[in-house]
């Protein structure tokens, strides 16, 4: 995907849905090779990151009022969403969309319709989903509706795979999932992250997210308000509190010295 060791760079993007502001200047770049994550909470604009990245935004009647998006060094400004498919780069939207009355294999196929390759390539890419999940063999020829909630976000990221992606974009796919089937999604994005596809993981389940990714950004509001390394953001005092849950025991006893954030390790960009 070129020569800048880029697969994605967002720069100054601003976008949103007529008068609402989504994203303010978000400036963030996602490494050929990594797992980078964006986290915040409901209403970040976190979704809108991915549409703007994937060219979705007009159909959810939103639009790029400012900045750029380049995939491997390239500005995707007047590309159509199919070509920043054909470019390799998929996502997998929020909310398990699965076609349910579809079986699951011709899910699968319709993944691969308008992606780069031939027969072979749609073969082997059936085959890597296969391999990942073998629920989705196992199941093939039943309607995906039937499929329990995690087999459904396997098989929503088992369609995105079909295309054979170099930059793969999830959203939220732990969300709704019991915990143990939500850690089973993330062990597959790191197998799919280690055979060679990048990945960018938009999450609100920051301890998720944090354990798979190299690097993090926090959005806040539409603004991107932390980044830094993905152990640095895990081990800090202020993101622990603030998202992952953590109670800080110091803080709640009564003659506590206020302490200020240790903000080391990593920048505050706001
Ligand atoms: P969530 O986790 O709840 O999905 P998010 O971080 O993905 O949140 P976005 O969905 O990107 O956030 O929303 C960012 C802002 O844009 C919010 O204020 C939201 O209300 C608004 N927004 C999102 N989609 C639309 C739309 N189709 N039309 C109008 N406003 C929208």
């Amino acid at each position: 995907m070129g020569g800048t060791g880029l697969a994605l760079e967002v720069t100054d993007l601003s976008a949103g849905y007529g008068p609402v502001h989504a994203l303010r200047r978000v400036s963030l770049t996602v490494p050929e090779g990594s797992v980078v994550t964006v986290l915040g909470g409901n209403g970040a604009g976190k979704s809108t990151l991915l549409r703007a990245v994937s060219r979705t935004l007009s159909f959810h009647g939103g639009a790029v009022t400012s900045g750029t998006v380049a995939l491997g060094g390239r500005p995707i400004g007047g590309l159509t969403p199919d070509r920043v498919v054909a470019a390799g780069v998929c996502q997998v939207p929020e909310g398990r969309q699965v076609f349910a009355r579809m079986t699951v294999e011709d899910n699968l196929r319709a993944g691969a319709l308008g992606a780069r390759g031939d027969r072979k390539a749609r073969a082997s890419a059936l085959r890597r989903v296969h391999e990942l999940f073998p629920v989705l063999a196992d199941r093939s020829r039943q309607r995906a509706g039937l499929l329990s909630g995690g087999e459904q976000q396997m098989l929503a990221v088992g369609r995105a795979l079909m295309a054979s992606p170099r930059l793969l974009l999830l959203d939220e796919p732990s969300l709704g999932l019991a915990p143990l089937m939500a850690a089973r999604i993330a062990d597959t994005i790191r197998e799919i992250n280690a055979q060679g596809t990048t990945v960018l993981l938009v999450e609100q389940n920051a301890a998720l997210a944090l354990r798979l990714a190299d690097r993090a950004y926090v959005l806040e509001v539409g603004e991107v308000a932390l980044s830094g390394p993905a152990a640095e953001l895990a081990a800090s005092d202020e993101v622990r509190r603030r998202y992952l849950g953590v109670v800080d025991e110091d803080a709640a006893a009564p003659d506590a010295v206020v302490a200020h954030p240790v903000l080391s390790g990593w920048e505050e960009t706001r």
